[in-house]
């Protein structure tokens, strides 16, 4: 059967949800589209974490007790940077300046950002194809009481505690989509939106607008899990993002981001209270156990995800079929089933 797969993934949230979508039902039928807007210039190389991160996890590389860089790391580069007066508050282990460098060096060749990524995923012995959203430079950037920030400055130098006023993407305005995106997209039976930071990881991807205008486009059935449990990140800065932009720091207020894109939002059973606002968004809900730890609650949340999608999108579409079919002139009970017949 032939069953597509999209899904919007940032770093750390976005990473279990793809090894739980790679290791369940959906193992040949992924496409990931990750976040490059925490892309930064390091030491000269060009630094992509979130795309990293999945690339890392995705073929059991990472460091899982850091949930980011590569395991079996060694500090020698960083300690010489160092000695030699550089800023070294952005942590960078040796192996991972090799992928630095690689990245560096064919973007100084010319080659696509996206052909980059993909290649770099294929040493590492990824099997998934793993898109950018676009070719273009688009950088996550912060108004905060120490002025305007990029995202590693705020993240890591400042351990997210500068008082956020503003958040832009600098370059999403005029950001082309990639056209291996937008395929993946257009072809796609579900897209999954990861248990990402809402504002700056799928915020960021949603910034370019072709990809909203594809994703809104799409036949595809469409579901967010909520990265908020019971009012807080698991890890990382949403929270205070959220509250920054006045917007409620629980699964409504994700559910209020993702509004108009989304038929489905996945919230952690303690938050069975928000479903019913939820609802009023003209968003379902199901509720479910959202913390992933390991591997095995990566796999389970992403195959009652699959299963609760199917169901979801059959229902969906039989409805408007119904509501199609009355709505013509009244047909008989055999052409209604056929109708219905045909359509799914
Ligand atoms: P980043 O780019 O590395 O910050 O990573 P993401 O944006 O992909 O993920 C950050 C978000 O993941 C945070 O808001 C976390 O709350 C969320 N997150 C991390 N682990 C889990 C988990 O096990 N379950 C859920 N529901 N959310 C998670």
């Amino acid at each position: 059967m032939s069953f597509s797969v999209v899904l919007l993934a940032g770093g750390v949230g976005g990473a279990k949800m793809a090894e739980g979508l790679l290791h369940s039902v959906c193992e040949q039928h992924l496409t990931i589209i990750g976040n490059i807007s925490d892309d930064q210039e390091i030491h000269g190389l060009w630094v992509s974490p979130d795309i990293d991160t999945l690339t890392y996890t995705l073929t059991d590389r990472i460091d899982t007790k850091k949930g980011w860089g590569l395991k079996d790391e060694s500090n020698r580069t960083l300690d010489a940077l160092q000695t030699l007066g550089a800023d070294t508050w952005m942590y960078l282990g040796d192996q991972d300046f090799a992928t630095h460098i690689y990245r560096t060096n064919l973007r100084k060749q010319g080659k696509r950002p996206t052909e980059i990524a993909a290649d770099i995923a294929k040493k590492f012995g990824l099997k998934v194809p793993l898109l950018l959203p676009t070719d273009d430079i688009v950088q996550t950037k912060l108004n905060t009481d120490l002025g305007w920030l990029d995202f590693q400055s705020y993240f890591v130098r400042h351990q997210c505690t500068p008082e956020i006023k503003e958040i832009v993407f600098a370059g999403a305005d005029s950001a082309k989509a990639t056209p291996e995106a937008l395929s993946a997209i257009a072809e796609a039976d579900l897209i999954v939106f990861a248990p990402s930071n809402p504002i700056v990881s799928i915020g960021a991807i949603l910034a370019i607008q072709e990809i909203r205008q594809a994703i809104v486009a799409s036949r595809a059935y469409k579901v967010a899990v909520s990265p908020i449990i019971a009012g807080k990140t698991v890890k990382g800065p949403a929270d205070k993002m959220l509250r920054a932009l006045d917007i409620s720091c629980d699964s409504l207020g994700v559910a209020q981001c993702y509004q108009g894109l989304i038929d489905l939002l996945i919230i952690d059973r303690q938050d069975a209270e928000l479903a019913h606002s939820i609802h009023a968004l003209a968003i379902d809900t199901y509720l479910t156990n959202t913390l992933m730890d390991n591997r095995a609650d990566k796999v389970r949340l992403a195959e009652e995800l699959i299963t609760v999608a199917l169901r979801n999108a059959m229902q969906k579409k039989l409805t408007e079929t119904l509501a199609e079919t009355t709505a013509a002139a009244v047909p008989s009970d055999q052409q209604s089933l056929d109708a219905v017949r045909a359509s799914i």
